[in-house]
């Protein structure tokens, strides 16, 4: 099973840009001339909106054929998916959705009145109906899958909210370079994804060295390498996209710089926004967003959270409910609802209807069928665990997490079954080609 398309090159436009097709649909993917060495005409791979790797053309035909039917399938399945019953909303919310169609952008005060306004059940159906629709719309039934690697629970940061903050006394593990190699290589090689996280705590046993190695043979092995390992100083960032990374994950996890200091000692929001943007500079790919629902948080937050992730320009949103974690300062405090974290991923799809948005497993945990509903909310990408069991527990940044009984056999299976229930193909879904 593959987890992209093979795409065909079929146009190039500066040194920098190529165009691909996907059975008629066009993809724009950037690419580096200087060693890509790629021409009209060959068939590539592409994650994130970026060539990963050239494909041999028989090879590529042969898997082509096998999706052909498959794929014009799952189209016809989304678009059913994608209609919307507008009856019975209150009109100022009428209004707002009317904006939404009508391709303009969203006011402060109006996205906080689809947040405020819209709570029975027939309400909610509808909003994410609506953004089910900007979804398709924007990226036709394209979904990517992530496979995501938590290579260390050390941690130097003592997070209020995390499980693996360092002044929680958690079984700490380290995978060796071996491992996490071995981890990636059965993912790639068995399973065929295309783009590998690698995801610790802020852990500086991994050096920039020991990083660079790791992001070097991965990258060798044709694939997309993001990186998610915290705070390191900018250079480190940039040596690790010399070395091959070309996506990083970082939240800056609340746009409320008081709630920030409280839960967060020692760091300050300024300085995580300073670096995200930072790492936007060099070049990568970018994933960023927040926790919904931290404690003293209103949606007025949520809505400013949205905000900071649009201002940040990210490639893809990645935000979760806030879950408790046993033995931290916040055990006893309350998640938010599963409609508020669907609600966000809406709102979020409504003010950047062109980004790629996650499913985090965080959400999956809050409430196991909200995967699904997620995806037909406005949410089109997804991150799954990969990680080997024995480790994969010890990640406890919250407790009991979805994904912590699953082994790779059967994630897979289920996420393809989940997506191929909705009609979701896995090509890459990088910049949509005007
Ligand atoms: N060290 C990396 C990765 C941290 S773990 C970094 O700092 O970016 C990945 C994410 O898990 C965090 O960014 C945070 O948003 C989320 N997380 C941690 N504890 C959580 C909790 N109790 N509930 C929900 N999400 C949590």
């Amino acid at each position: 099973m593959c987890y992209a398309i093979p795409a065909k090159l079929i146009a190039i436009k500066d040194n920098r840009t190529a165009v691909v097709d996907y059975f008629g649909e066009h993809r724009n993917i950037l690419f580096d001339a200087a060693t890509d060495n790629v021409q009209i005409g060959d068939y590539v791979y592409a994650q994130g909106g970026i060539l990963v790797r050239k494909i041999l053309q028989d090879e590529a035909e042969e898997i082509l054929k096998s999706w052909r039917e498959v794929f014009f399938e799952l189209k016809k399945t989304d678009a059913a998916l994608a209609s919307i019953d507008q009856s019975s909303l209150p009109t100022n919310v009428l209004g707002v959705l009317q904006k939404i169609n009508l391709r303009k952008s969203l006011k402060k005060e109006e996205m906080l009145a689809l947040f405020d306004g819209l709570t029975t059940p027939n309400e909610l159906k509808v909003l994410y109906e609506v953004a089910n629709n900007v979804r398709q719309r924007e990226h036709g039934n394209a979904s990517c899958v992530h496979g995501i690697i938590e290579f260390s629970n050390y941690c130097r940061n003592d997070c209020h909210y995390c499980g693996i903050r360092c002044s929680h006394d958690v079984q700490r593990y380290r995978m060796t370079i071996d491992e996490i190699l071995a981890v990636a290589h059965t993912a790639i090689d068995k399973y065929g994804f295309k783009a590998i996280v690698l995801q610790s705590g802020e852990d500086l046993w991994y050096d920039e060295q020991r990083l660079t190695t790791v992001v070097k043979e991965t990258k060798k092995m044709g694939v997309l390498v993001f990186v998610s390992i915290g705070e390191r100083e900018p250079e480190v960032y940039a040596n690790l996209y010399k070395a091959g990374a070309r996506a990083a994950l970082m939240r800056f996890e609340t746009s409320n710089a008081e709630i920030f200091a409280k839960l967060r000692p020692h760091t300050t929001l300024d300085k995580r926004v300073d670096l995200i943007k930072k790492i936007k500079e060099i070049g990568y790919v970018l994933a960023t967003g927040f926790i919904v629902g931290l404690p003293g948080a209103t949606n007025i937050d949520v809505v400013n959270d949205i905000l900071l992730t649009r201002y940040l320009a990210p490639d893809m949103y990645s935000f979760g409910p806030f879950l408790p974690a046993r033995g931290t300062p916040l055990e006893n405090n309350l998640s938010p609802s599963k409609d508020t974290v669907l609600k966000t991923i809406a709102i979020s799809r409504f003010v950047d209807s062109n980004a790629n948005i996650l499913v985090t497993t965080a959400l999956e945990t809050l409430a196991a069928a909200a995967k699904r509903e997620a995806l037909l909310a406005g949410a089109n990408s997804m991150m799954i665990n990969i990680t080997p069991n024995a480790y994969k527990k010890m990640y406890a940044i919250y407790d009991n997490r979805a994904c912590d009984t699953q082994d790779m056999d059967n994630t897979v299976k289920d996420t393809v079954d989940l997506l191929f229930s909705l009609g979701r193909a896995p090509t890459d879904i990088g910049m949509t080609v005007n």
